[in-house]
């Protein structure tokens, strides 16, 4: 609302997504220095397969310890920012109060990590599903808001709505990590496997928590035919090992 006030008052001008400040014409993706300078960006080193912030560049293949230990189905997740602070309010913006006007300054940040880590690759945009009753509660699955608007600035195919969420059994939220890895277990399905037969998929979600939901999502569409399957999220967790409570159990594949 305020935004759309300036804009009427001053429409030579452009502001901050965020916090309303002018910003320059030219800055393209809407959100002011000070703004992006609160930001936890994930930098080298970060784990080569799950895109956790490493402390210390890993010897043993840039893997973090919990992908050293488990193996996920997805070959490489990366993320804007760690999930944290400012960044943690801005997705809860998008997730809970209905903040879709900051989608497209959000995935501008995502447009930016794709083409440094995926030029050239002729990829397929895939939404992580949501439950079908939390999303007719919220009106909306953010990670397919993600997705549409990242496929529109990249210029990429989005298949949205073939893979789904059959139940959600539990609020993954509020799960250990080895119940998530239990939890999330046969809990998806494709409508349509051919779409994935060949294909490099990303998959698109707002937050890579335990990394279980996106590795279980990647399985499925690998036994569709897909070539590779990687993600991309806004937000990474900063989770140590000891807070996942990470025991023995592994995801079978
Ligand atoms: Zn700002
Ligand atoms: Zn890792």
């Amino acid at each position: 609302m305020l935004a759309s006030w300036q804009e009427l008052i001053f429409p030579q001008r452009q502001f901050c997504a965020l916090c309303q400040r002018p910003v320059s014409r030219r800055n393209k993706i809407k959100l002011c220095d000070r703004c992006l300078s609160q930001l936890n960006f994930v930098q080298e080193p970060f784990c080569q397969s799950c895109g956790r912030p490493l402390r210390l560049a890993s010897v043993d293949g840039g893997k973090c310890s919990l992908c050293r230990e488990h193996c996920f189905h997805f070959t490489q997740a990366r993320a804007v920012a760690v999930y944290e602070g400012f960044w943690r309010e801005c997705i809860h913006m998008i997730k809970y109060c209905r903040r879709h006007d900051l989608v497209e300054p959000l995935v501008g940040l995502m447009a930016q990590v794709l083409v440094q880590c995926w030029q050239g690759t002729e990829l397929l945009l895939v939404p992580v599903p949501a439950a079908p009753a939390r999303k007719a509660r919220r009106g909306y699955n953010q990670a397919e808001l993600l997705a549409l608007e990242l496929g529109r600035q990249i210029k990429l195919p989005v298949e949205n709505g073939n893979l789904w969420l059959k139940e959600a059994k539990f609020m993954q939220s509020q799960l250990s990590s080895q119940s998530r890895a239990v939890n999330v277990r046969g809990a998806f399905a494709v409508h349509d496997p051919d779409a994935f037969v060949g294909k490099q998929v990303l998959l698109i979600d707002d937050i890579l928590t335990t990394g279980w939901t996106a590795s279980e999502c990647a399985r499925v569409l690998l036994g569709c035919g897909a070539l590779r399957v990687d993600v991309l999220t806004l937000a990474v967790g900063a989770v140590q090992k000891a807070q996942l409570g990470l025991g023995k159990t592994t995801v079978r594949r």
